[in-house]
């Protein structure tokens, strides 16, 4: 299997700090800030610094400790956002499109956290 990562997508430009963005939690592996277009009051994106085009190729091409950060930055930010069940909060919906089906806009990978109003059921029929 083999994926091909484009340098040039607008997350590798983030990470290169050609372009801004507003960044609410950066580690050794992972960083995440604000969507450019919220679709909810929380809407945080977190990818990781690595070259990855999806979920699957994250999965099967990172390294336990990048797999084992960007989990851990996910449960970190749910919690300092307080909408961690667990610490009272309403919840939230994480959601890694990966491919055309789910129309990825931006091919590196991300998981997008989606908090802060009731979000609906998980999909709509079309
Ligand atoms: P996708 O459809 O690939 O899962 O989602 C890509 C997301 O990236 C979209 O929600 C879009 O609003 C966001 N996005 C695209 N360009 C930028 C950008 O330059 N800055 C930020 N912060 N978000 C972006």
């Amino acid at each position: 299997m083999t994926y091909e990562y484009d340098r040039e997508n607008i997350f590798a430009k983030i990470i290169r700090g050609e372009i801004p963005n507003d960044t609410v939690l950066e580690t050794e592996h992972c960083l995440a800030f604000r969507d450019i277009t919220p679709q909810a009051p929380v809407h945080i994106l977190v990818i990781p610094k690595g070259n990855y085009v999806n979920f699957d190729h994250f999965g099967a091409a990172a390294s336990d400790a990048e797999i084992v950060d960007f989990s851990r930055t996910i449960a970190k930010i749910t919690k300092d956002v307080a909408v961690d069940p667990a610490s009272g909060g309403n919840g939230y919906r994480l959601i890694a499109n990966s491919g055309r089906d789910p129309v990825q806009e931006v091919a590196h990978m991300h998981v997008h956290i989606l908090a802060g109003r009731p979000l609906g059921r998980m999909l709509q029929k079309t």
